[in-house]
């Protein structure tokens, strides 16, 4: 060993030594911030596909290479970074001698190949990265970018440490072709033998090299260490374990769509007949009353915005953003950390746990964060704004998203249980229809008894649960569809085309109430239980003695879709639950319906998030409009009758946002029933995307997205030229074009 390896070994190792006891010790400061967490069992189960989940989505990039250009170069420097952790590790043999390499593998051309094949597609990837962070930063003149609020210099830091290793891997080989000491063929490493010939013979240059390549290393774990916040560093190892223990494994995408988590307490959920707020937590009211779950959510978010750059509540002016509030709970629960650690905290009835002696050396700043509310304005020096927590449409697309599957959605909701339910603090236009839904079993408060009056009129019976025995659909009409006029026509249609293809079907009529899902949204999870306790007592009754899969049920409402067939399982209730758009779809393809009227005007459709998104219905609902478009001739989404570009005069017309990227109609999450004070409206920013097609009819498949979007267009007083209206109203007109004017002219009641 020369003196300049006795040197550059002295000083990797010196380096090394600091670096990776800082990182130590950061990890175990990391895991003691998630393990203050409450327990969340049922994250352990399923390990197998968990394992799976886990693998299918780091390796093959699932989430990423949605976003197409970004997740290819995000793959390559992945790959990159975990194979070239290999040569970091040849360093070290090469600071030693500059004749040093890996043992056992490091003499085999397929070594040098791969190496130097994953070396130059992870640059390439790597300058892909730093060129889409550059276009898109937020300092860009007149531009909108996903990095608002990202930590900037961290990203340029990561990707620059990257790029950095990258071409010192080169400049090492480099030298050893230039002193004879490169034992890989040209053909397998040409870059490495280019760099080579513009260097100088210089066995000192391999191992100042090296050095540089460990120090640069090292450098990066110092900073990541003295940042256990450094999400976009960090989650080279988090999102590992993050995607292992997502809400459901099985799920391909948006494992916490859908459902959402019961609430619960010690990691058990919580029964309202027996629970207390006194011994109970209730929703959550400190950052440590997340799961550790949630809290390791929060530690992994990459800060990338892909959530923030699709959600409607950010993209119309309003204080929310999916990524900063993931954010404003990592910060703050690391902020908070060492007076948790010490023992502090408040007991379930506002009490602090710690002792005086406890939190006597507890770092003040970790007292004043730990003062916090979890919710509150500026002024109150809050965590999260009341406005960014009642901003969202719970639709979903962050969640859709995000590559490391963190779950807002449920975080969200957990917080607005707490302030519902303990608090009674929420956006007070809600109360009405939180009342209504106590007393009247439905948000309108409108009389239980006039539940079947869509019915009048109609040339054809319509049987209820009880008269009939032996019918295969239950049709849940939901509440809009019984009392909202607009709604009421879809229920209409719908019944009428059920009866036309001979589908025997009963309504529950009085017996039903709402299925609970506004109130669940909004954070009453004592309204939901009632609500839907009683639902699924009533639906056991009416399905006795059957199967889960004669169990079946056809709604019209994706709310109702979505809470009857995703979370009445929660409460005993099994049941096979259709969208009223896959019955039908179905009906056109067994020819049992048949459309014979084109429709004119072009269509677009436009997607229900808890249909689309939240239920991954996207295809039958343009398969119906395709047939009825063509009259029976078109075969829905990717058939003739379809157009992915805007501007035809007949067609289905998709808008530029549209599927997994549908854009929220606003009314999700319980914003029916509060007013949008904030920004642009968000149906209002829906329907100008609607009608940028040309289409003269937006399809919906939704009573609330109709609402809304019949509200968007007549508030640009364009109801004459353009008409919001059902898939099913749609299907109906095509299949039957004499008696569709009298259905829809029907008078309504209610
Ligand atoms: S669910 Fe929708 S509205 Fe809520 S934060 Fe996510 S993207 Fe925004
Ligand atoms: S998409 Fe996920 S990782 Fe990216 S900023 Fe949003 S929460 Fe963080």
């Amino acid at each position: 060993m020369g003196s300049v390896q006795i040197v550059t070994t002295i000083l990797a190792a010196a380096i090394t030594a600091v670096a990776v006891w800082l990182a130590v010790r950061a990890v175990m400061k990391m895991l003691a911030v998630i393990r203050q967490g409450q327990p969340a069992p049922e994250r352990f189960t399923d390990r197998g596909a968990r394992t799976k989940a886990m693998l299918v989505e780091t390796v093959g990039h699932t989430r990423m290479l949605k976003w197409s250009v970004v997740g290819a170069a995000h793959w390559f420097v992945m790959v990159g970074f975990i194979v070239l952790s290999l040569l970091v590790l040849e360093a070290y043999f090469e600071v030693v001698s500059p004749t040093g390499g890996l043992p056992l593998i490091g003499g085999l051309t397929i070594y040098g190949l791969a190496t130097e094949l994953i070396a130059i597609l992870g640059t390439v990837g790597i300058l892909v990265l730093i060129a889409i962070r550059v276009r898109n930063r937020p300092t860009r003149p007149g531009g909108r970018s996903r990095f608002t609020g990202s930590t900037m210099w961290q990203g340029y830091f990561v990707e620059g440490v990257v790029l950095s290793v990258l071409i010192m891997g080169f400049v090492i080989r480099g030298f050893k072709v230039a002193t004879d000491h490169f034992e890989y063929p040209v053909w397998a490493t040409p870059v490495s033998h280019a760099v080579g010939a513009l260097l100088p013979a210089s066995p000192a240059g391999v191992s100042i090299a090296a050095l540089v390549k460990i120090a640069i290393s090292m450098t990066w774990l110092i900073v990541i260490a003295l940042n256990v916040t450094m999400g976009v560093a960090w989650h080279r190892f988090l999102a590992f374990p993050n995607i292992f223990f997502k809400r459901d494994p099985r799920k391909r995408a948006g494992s916490g769509l859908g459902a959402l988590r019961p609430m619960t307490s010690q990691g058990k959920p919580l029964d309202f007949e027996e629970a207390d707020p006194e011994s109970d937590q209730f929703g959550v009211a400190q950052v440590e009353q997340f799961t550790w779950k949630g809290l390791l959510d929060f530690s992994t978010c990459t800060e990338c915005g892909r959530c923030q750059s699709q959600c409607p509540a950010w993209n119309t002016g309003k204080p929310l953003s999916p990524k900063l509030l993931v954010l404003s709970l990592r910060d703050h629960a690391y902020a908070k950390a060492p007076y948790l650690l010490a023992g502090g905290g408040k007991d379930l009835t506002g009490e602090e746990k710690a002792t005086a002696a406890q939190l006597a050396h507890v770092d003040v700043l970790a007292l004043a964060e730990a003062d916090k509310p979890l919710i509150g304005t500026a002024e109150e020096g809050g965590v999260i704004d009341p406005d960014v927590l009642w901003s969202c449409t719970t639709c979903g697309a962050c969640v859709e998203q995000c590559p490391v599957d963190i779950e807002h959605v449920d975080h969200i909701v957990d917080m607005r249980r707490y302030q519902v339910l303990i608090e009674s603090s929420f956006p007070s236009e809600a109360g009405v229809m939180l009342r209504n839904l106590e007393n009247k079993g439905n948000p309108w408060g409108a009389p239980q008894n006039t539940r079947e009056d869509w019915t009048k009129g109609l040339d054809f019976e319509v049987p209820r649960v009880g008269e009939v025995d032996d019918f295969e659909y239950l049709f849940w009409v939901g509440c809009a569809g019984a009392f909202e006029d607009r709604a009421k026509k879809t229920t209409r249609a719908v019944a009428t085309l059920l009866n036309e293809a001979g589908v025997s079907f009963a309504i529950l009529g009085e017996g039903e109430t709402c299925s609970g899902d506004p109130a669940r949204r909004i954070g009453n999870e004592f309204v939901f239980q009632m609500l839907a306790q009683q639902n699924v007592e009533t639906l056991n009754e009416a399905f006795e003695g059957r199967e889960k899969a004669k169990r079946k049920i056809v709604a019209t409402c994706p709310h109702c879709f979505n809470t009857l067939g995703n979370e009445y399982g929660q409460l005993g209730g099994e049941f096979e639950v259709v969208h009223h758009t896959q019955l039908l779809a179905h009906l056109v393809a067994t020819g049992k319906l048949t459309p014979v009227q084109p429709v004119d005007g072009g269509v677009t459709y436009h997607d229900p998030c808890y249909l689309g998104r939240h239920n991954r219905v996207f295809a039958p609902p343009r398969e119906v409009l395709g047939s009825a478009i063509g009259g029976g001739s078109g075969d829905g989404r990717g058939g003739a009758a379809v157009d992915s570009g805007a501007g035809r005069d007949s067609g289905l017309v998709e808008m530029p946002r549209n599927s997994e990227r549908s854009f929220c109609c606003g009314a999700g999450g319980a914003r029916m029933w509060m007013e949008e004070r904030i920004g642009k409206r968000i149906n209002v920013d829906r329907v100008e995307e609607a009608m940028s097609t040309g289409a003269k009819t937006v399809a919906v498949g939704c009573p609330f997205c109709s609402t809304m979007l019949n509200d968007g267009v007549n508030g640009k007083g364009a109801g004459e030229q353009v008409e919001v209206v059902d898939v099913a109203s749609v299907l109906l007109r095509s299949v039957k074009p004499d008696t569709t004017a009298g259905q829809q002219a029907e008078p309504v009641a209610g």
